[in-house]
């Protein structure tokens, strides 16, 4: 994704005003910590939502401590949420040092993944990027991009490209993109046996007590933890907890191109106009992201596909760029993502007692930067454990 949606840094927040105690829904009740006591909950590390982050956030949790007892419970299947439509690209830049120091992170950890295991779907891809502000391009890429200014605009590799007049290229390193739904699928069979999975599982409600968190399940049954990492993706659905982050949903859309795509085919980010296009050669066509200016939306209510105005909107803007492509533009993903008021991704307790902790809201970088996110929760986790041995 671009510039907007994920080159922002995030500031630091007090951690003050968070709630003791929070009980989202009356099936909860009263007394639903009642059982949780030192040494007796189900769980050291419960973690909500299977996406990419929560499955990152489950291998990082038990790479550092391997005999901690981790459950990851998901309303739907691991992989199955936004992370079920990404496009999966990763590219070395950031608009701060901490998402620069991020994606950095991320980007070195998905290389060893790949290394230990070449099957991951994780496929590298040159990158061209455009721009016409030469400053802002120097500022937000890595020097892991390694970028090459271009003597002219026009990279021959990318004869689609029309650059207009004020813009210049740099050919760049350091971008992969994966198949994220595949690759979450894969972390959850790896993490399987090692931590419990309970998918088709609803989280209710959220209660910590000084004992433990105790969660309820839409399936009647509860689960008590020493902690609790949330990562709901797009969904955000206890409010007491989690309306004080100020984070807001946004529409995600990249549309299909039925081109042809060659090994030889590179992104070409298009760096002004928070827009990108990716050959997906494992899929056999391109896809161009674009912008979304749709807020506030709602994750259970996008199932219609894209809209007119999806479509319209993406294809007006592919047209100014590469304008032999649009026509062949006529279909795509859309779904959404959590974006944080400063648009970098937050990792922090939501309980004043540090056992709740929220993890996301990365607002379309969420692949990107999903491996420096676990590591920030599992951070925060050893720090806790510090303190307080579960
Ligand atoms: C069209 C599109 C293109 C994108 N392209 C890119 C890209 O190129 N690069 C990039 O870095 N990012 C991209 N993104 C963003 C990226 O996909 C997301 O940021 C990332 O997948 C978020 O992962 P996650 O694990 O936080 O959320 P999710 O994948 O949504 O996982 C959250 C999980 O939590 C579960 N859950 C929610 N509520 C509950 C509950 N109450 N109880 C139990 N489980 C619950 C959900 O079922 C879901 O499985 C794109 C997103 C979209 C939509």
């Amino acid at each position: 994704m671009g510039r907007r949606a994920c080159d922002h840094g995030e500031a630091a927040r007090p951690e003050a005003a968070l709630p003791e105690m929070l009980t989202m829904d009356a099936g909860a009740g009263a007394g639903a910590g009642a059982g949780a006591e030192a040494g007796d909950a189900d769980a050291d590390v419960v973690v909500v939502g299977a996406g990419v982050v929560g499955c990152l956030v489950a291998t990082e949790v038990l790479a550092r401590a391997p005999r901690r007892r981790v459950v990851v419970v998901d309303r739907g299947l691991a992989g199955g949420g936004a992370s079920r439509f990404s496009a999966g690209l990763h590219f070395p830049r950031g608009a701060t040092p901490r998402v620069r120091a991020m994606a950095a992170y991320s980007q070195r950890w998905y290389a060893g993944l790949r290394q230990r295991d070449p099957r991951v779907p994780i496929h590298p891809v040159g990158m061209t990027v455009i721009s016409a502000d030469d400053a802002a391009v120097r500022e937000h890429y890595l020097p892991e991009a390694r970028l090459r200014p271009l003597p002219g605009p026009l990279p021959e590799a990318l004869p689609e490209v029309r650059p207009r007049p004020a813009e210049r290229g740099w050919d760049g390193d350091g971008a992969h993109h994966a198949d994220v739904a595949a690759l979450t699928e894969l972390l959850a069979a790896r993490l399987r046996g090692r931590a419990a999975f309970r998918e088709g599982s609803a989280v209710t409600a959220v209660r910590s007590a000084p004992a433990g968190v105790v969660l309820t399940l839409g399936t009647g049954a509860r689960l008590t933890a020493g902690r609790v990492v949330l990562a709901p993706g797009p969904w955000l659905p206890w409010p007491e907890l989690l309306a004080p982050l100020g984070v807001r949903i946004k529409k995600v859309v990249a549309l299909h191109v039925e081109r042809p795509v060659t090994p030889r085919d590179r992104v070409t980010v298009f760096h002004d106009e928070d827009a990108f296009l990716l050959p997906l050669a494992h899929r056999g066509h391109w896809l161009f992201s674009y912008t979304s200016p749709d807020w506030d939306v709602t994750p259970d209510a996008l199932t219609g596909g894209l809209s007119a105005d999806d479509l319209d909107r993406g294809r007006a803007v592919l047209a100014r760029h590469a304008p032999g492509f649009a026509p062949y533009c006529v279909s795509g993903r859309v779904f959404c993502d959590a974006y944080s008021p400063d648009r970098a991704p937050i990792v922090r307790p939501v309980t004043a007692d540090g056992r709740v902790l929220f993890a996301g809201a990365a607002g379309g970088s969420g692949y990107r930067l999903a491996p420096a996110i676990a590591a920030a929760a599992a951070d925060l986790l050893d720090g806790l454990d510090g303190k307080d041995t579960i």
